[in-house]
This record gives C-alpha cells, sequence and structure tokens, in this order.
C-alpha cells in the first residue's frame, strides 16, 4: 500500500511578530491562514499579502487588547476582499465581533486549513480565557499544538489578573496533563527574563540550567524560544512543579522539612514573581 501523504495539505505554523515581544499564530496552508490573538492588524495583513493567503479564521484565547486590537481591522480588510471571517472566541468574555463563543471541550473544526482543535477553559489571567488543543497527529502527522494565549508561559505562567491561585493552577495542571510532545504556543516571548526567575526558584535544576543556555543562544540571534513543548515545562518551569518537594522547600523558606501543599507553594512563587 502507498504511503500515504499529507505534507501537502497539512498546516504550517508561523509567528508574526507584533509590538515588543507578543506572537501572534498564523496556521496556514497553501492558501489559507487562520490567525491567533492577532493584537495588530497592519503587521497581520502584511503577513497574509506577501504570503498571498485568503483569511479564514481569527481564534481569540481572552480579551486583553494586544490579543483582540486587530479583530475590527482585519474584519473590514476581509469584507474588502469579500472573504467570509469567522471569529471565536471565548464565551465567558467581551470579544468584539466574536461569531462563534466557546466553551470546555467546543470542538473548532477547520477544514480550510485542515485543523481540527479543542477547546481548553482556563481560568487565572482572566477569567474567561481558553486555549486550543488539536491532538490530530495521526491526520496531520505532526505533533499535538496548543495555543495558550497568556497562560502558559516557557518558564513562567500569566499573572492573575482576574483568577485566583487556585484557578490558576487547576488550569496549568490541565495543560500539564497534555502529551509530553504537544508543541506549546504560548502569545509572548518572555522566557529569558522567566528563567531568571526559574533559576532562582531552583537553582540546583539541571534541565533549567541547560534549556537557560540553549534559550540564551536563541536570543542572542534574536530567534525565538518558541515554541516550547509540555515536556520541556514541565522539566523546568516552576509553575508546573508545584507538587515537587524542594521546590515547595524553597519556595515556603520551610524549616523541619514541613511540606506545604501545591496550593500554597503556586500561590508564593506567583507573588515572589510579581515583585521579582
Ligand atoms: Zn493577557
Amino acid at each position: 500500500m502507498a504511503s500515504l501523504k499529507t505534507d501537502n495539505s497539512a498546516f504550517k505554523i508561523s509567528a508574526i511578530k507584533a509590538f515588543s515581544d507578543n506572537y501572534i499564530w498564523a496556521i496556514t496552508n497553501e492558501t489559507m491562514a487562520g490567525l491567533v490573538d492577532p493584537g495588530d492588524a497592519d503587521t497581520c495583513i502584511r503577513y497574509i499579502e506577501a504570503n498571498k493567503l485568503t483569511l479564514s479564521t481569527i481564534l481569540i484565547t481572552h480579551h486583553h487588547p494586544d490579543h483582540t486590537g486587530g479583530i475590527e481591522g482585519l474584519l473590514n480588510y476581509c469584507q474588502k476582499n469579500n472573504w467570509p471571517l469567522t471569529v471565536y472566541g471565548p464565551a465567558n468574555e467581551n470579544i468584539p465581533h466574536c461569531d462563534i463563543k466557546l466553551i470546555e471541550s467546543d470542538e473548532v473544526n477547520l477544514p480550510a486549513l485542515n485543523i481540527n482543535l479543542q477547546v481548553i477553559d482556563l481560568p487565572g489571567h482572566t477569567a474567561g480565557h481558553i486555549a486550543y488543543f488539536s491532538s490530530d497527529s495521526e491526520i496531520t502527522n505532526k505533533e499535538p499544538v496548543l495555543f495558550c494565549g497568556d497562560t502558559l508561559f516557557s518558564g513562567g505562567c500569566g499573572r492573575l489578573f482576574e483568577g485566583s491561585p487556585a484557578q490558576m493552577l487547576h488550569s496549568l495542571t490541565k495543560l500539564a496533563h497534555l502529551p509530553d510532545n504537544t508543541k506549546v504556543y504560548c502569545a509572548h516571548e518572555y522566557t529569558q527574563a522567566n528563567l531568571t526567575f526559574a533559576k532562582t526558584v531552583e537553582p540546583d535544576n539541571q534541565a533549567l540550567i541547560h534549556y537557560s543556555e540553549q534559550v540564551k543562544n536563541l536570543r542572542a540571534k534574536n530567534l525565538a524560544t518558541i515554541p516550547t513543548t509540555i515536556k520541556v515545562e514541565k522539566q523546568i518551569n516552576p509553575f508546573l512543579r508545584c507538587h515537587i518537594p524542594t521546590l515547595q522547600n524553597k519556595a515556603n523558606h520551610l524549616e523541619n522539612n514541613v511540606q506545604a501543599n501545591s496550593l500554597d507553594t503556586f500561590t508564593k512563587i506567583r507573588r515572589w514573581k510579581d515583585q521579582f
């Protein structure tokens, strides 16, 4: 039997840089494009025109303007070109021009881009924050992918603007249970600063020290450190490691081997990072 070639139809994911450190993710094939969190329309339009693509889809993770500010401009641009555009976003947040409002376990099937995504509720950074996850590896011949906005960053996590530490820890724990080879597409290049903090929390973490060197080399060449993977983040990201005793001791400055729980530890290191 001839092997099934999927490369020609499989989607590709590329970064469009915006503002000082945002990544707008473009999901594309040879003709069509979808955009995740387009905070700025002009940058996206330049990308679409340079690559001769048709924009069909916008996926929004949460309501912050650096993720939603481009929707209106892109909508106008699509109307001018007579392209039907569908805007997907979290049901529990006010997203401008949102056509399809999503909650946990909803599916977003995008046949034009050959990708099917599942919605994961991730309250914490904002109250209604969602992520988009695709495990279609057998169809696309690729690793699972996750678009997680400002919830999980490489080496860190989003600030708690609207949610509680318990909500954020629960959200991060959901992500930690995704397959190890999941490629994590977060919305900011914060990795290097996050790792400076992570090394203060876990100075003896060898995987962290090694990863930090890799990141330093990439950033010296102005290259992106994203996507990361769930496997890497479980090894190096203190916010996914709140169950580990050495980290709990460090974060809590505990004596006499008294163990704190994961939530105490998460709460303390999130507050520590806010002041770092
Ligand atoms: Zn945000």
